[in-house]
């Protein structure tokens, strides 16, 4: 049976789903989106995507034309259509239609779109032996430019980086500000690990603020870690014990080698496997 894709309160089949070609979204990447994730037919952290989601809408002068729990009806309403229980999510609000100038407010429908499929997840590999990453020539977009926290639809930056990793055979590339301190990954926030302390990229670095990232600060302080949020160059990954990235889809994901070479012992490491367990806990919950 064909996934149904909620648009606008309504559900097509998904070879139906479809928007204008003259939505902004398209034109100009003028839209925004959250990625989430369901575990047990409930959406992880569903109010702070919420909280996002509206944060990145005003941030770009977009009213989004429902409620935070309207929103959140409509997204448990599509994974129930769909069956889904353990899901990844898809919500994307675009500008709407309008002609062909950049302006925004010739366009009067903002689309909600909310795509719920099954979880595609990083190869089980590279969860049990972690991945290789390598430092992208990209530079994160500054935030005097473009903010990261807003979740927009214009990902080029990020998927500038992603060429940049693929063709280095990885799956992921670190971006670097335009500082040289290290921001995040193009999909995932990330954290590295010295001497039992964990360390992560501030807000201020320049990098979306991750849901998943927020989640398992928290973890890890409740499991007594010393956490700081401080700026971090490559220097320090490069004489790391540990480090992982944390994603919606890509959940916490052990990250052994940087520009080919190992962090550590080039193993996962004992605080990464902590955590990673009690992340799983906390899901299930
Ligand atoms: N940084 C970027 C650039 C991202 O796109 C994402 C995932 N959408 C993240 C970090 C991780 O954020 P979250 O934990 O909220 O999925």
């Amino acid at each position: 049976m064909s996934i149904k894709v909620y648009i606008n309160g309504e559900y097509f089949a998904k070879e139906d789903a479809k928007i204008s070609v003259f939505d902004h979204g398209l034109l100009y990447g003028d839209g925004i989106f959250e990625g989430m994730r369901a575990y047990s037919g409930k959406v992880f952290r569903h109010q702070a995507h919420m909280d996002r989601l509206w944060n990145s809408a005003r941030a770009i002068a977009l009213e989004i034309p429902m409620t935070k729990e309207e929103m959140m009806k409509a997204v448990d309403d599509t994974l129930a259509l769909n069956g889904l229980t353990d899901a990844y999510i898809r919500l994307v609000v675009t500008r709407g239609a309008g002609n062909l100038g950049l302006n925004p407010y010739n366009c009067s429908n903002p689309q909600v779109i909310i795509i719920t499929d099954k979880i595609t997840l990083y190869p089980q590999a590279l969860y049990d032996n972690g991945m290789e990453i390598v430092t992208a020539s990209t530079i994160r977009m500054p935030a005097a430019a473009l903010s990261p926290r807003i979740k927009s639809l214009n990902y080029l930056n990020n998927i500038m980086a992603k060429l940049e990793a693929k063709t280095a055979g990885c799956e992921e590339a670190l971006l670097l500000n335009f500082k040289g301190e290290i921001a995040e990954c193009t999909g995932d926030n990330i954290f590295i690990i010295k001497d039992e302390v964990i360390y992560t990229p501030p807000t201020d670095a320049g990098i979306l603020e991750g849901i998943t990232r927020a989640a398992v600060i928290d973890l890890a302080k409740e499991l007594g870690y010393e956490v700081r949020e401080v700026a971090r160059t490559r220097h320090d990954l490069y004489i790391a014990d540990e480090c992982f990235l944390t994603g919606s889809a890509a959940e916490l994901i052990p990250v052994v080698k940087i520009d080919m070479r190992p962090i550590g012992d080039g193993k996962v490491g004992p605080v990464t496997k902590d955590l990673i367990t009690h992340f799983r806990d906390l899901i299930v919950r």
